[in-house]
């Protein structure tokens, strides 16, 4: 069973009276537990890719099922729900409310869950604080914290709705090196140790080195999947060999 299957997916933005084709004819499926980077130059399709997947926006055309629902038809209520039980989300600019502490941010997306009570998201809370590093910081507040601290506040927010896949819209744009990599490295630990599905977009071939699959885009089309085996890369498609 795949965790997530994309087929034959299109995406067109009107802007004006101009239509930008973003996506054209995506086909693409992975298994649970992978730690999959979209990799692409800025413009490619990563970020509409990512949205598409995540049900924050859905296709022009082609369908995309979350573990075998097709979700193409749904409502926005409808795939909200899916949204706020699966998918966690982590962004670039970290996305934290700012008047909210670390442990009230990694809270939030569970007071919209009636079926958690508040001992049970005390406990998360607790729980993802731990697993990210930062108990210490419970009671900070984002501008009181360093850029992969806010990152890591975001990582725990996105894993305590225990969501089948994370989503990571370039994780590490906004960190230096040394601190994108603890960030990678920290989400690769969570993602051997439990199994999570992380899907993560970069340009960065450092962060691409630490993913397991690959999947290249540029202007909106697929032109390589790639699976490592060790330190190699086996190709599985390539566009110009199709
Ligand atoms: P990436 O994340 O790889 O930088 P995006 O998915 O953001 O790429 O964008 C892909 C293409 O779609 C780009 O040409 C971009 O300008 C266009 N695009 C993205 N979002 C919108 C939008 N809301 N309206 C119009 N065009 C958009
Ligand atoms: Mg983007």
């Amino acid at each position: 069973m795949s965790i997530v299957r994309v087929e034959h997916v299109y995406k067109d933005y009107s802007l004006g009276n101009q239509t930008v084709r973003a996506l054209k004819d995506i086909t693409l499926s992975f298994e649970r537990g992978v730690f999959l980077a979209i990799a692409g130059p800025s413009g490619s399709g990563k970020t509409t890719l990512l949205n598409l997947i995540g049900c924050i926006d859905t296709p022009t055309s082609g369908r995309i099922f979350i573990n075998d629902n097709d979700v193409s038809g749904r409502t926005p209520d409808q795939l909200a729900e899916l949204r706020n039980k699966t998918i966690g989300f982590v962004f670039q600019t970290f996305n934290l409310l700012p008047v909210l502490t670390a442990a009230e941010n990694v809270e939030y997306p569970l007071l919209q869950r009636k079926d958690i009570s508040s001992h049970e998201r005390k406990e998360r809370v607790a729980k993802f604080l731990a697993v990210v590093g930062l108990t210490k910081f419970h009671d900070h507040r984002p501008n009181q914290l360093s850029g992969g601290q806010r990152q890591r506040v975001a990582i725990a927010r996105a894993l305590a709705i225990h969501p089948a896949i994370v989503l990571a819209d370039e994780p590490t744009a906004n960190l230096d090196h040394k601190t994108g990599e603890e960030i990678l490295n920290l989400m690769k630990q969570i993602n051997q140790s439990d199994g999570t599905t992380f899907i993560f977009s970069t340009h960065d071939k450092r962060v691409i080195a630490k993913a397991d699959r690959l999947v290249r885009v540029e202007d909106g089309e697929i032109t390589m999947l790639g699976i490592r085996n060790d330190a190699n890369w086996s190709i599985v498609k390539h566009r110009n060999s199709d």
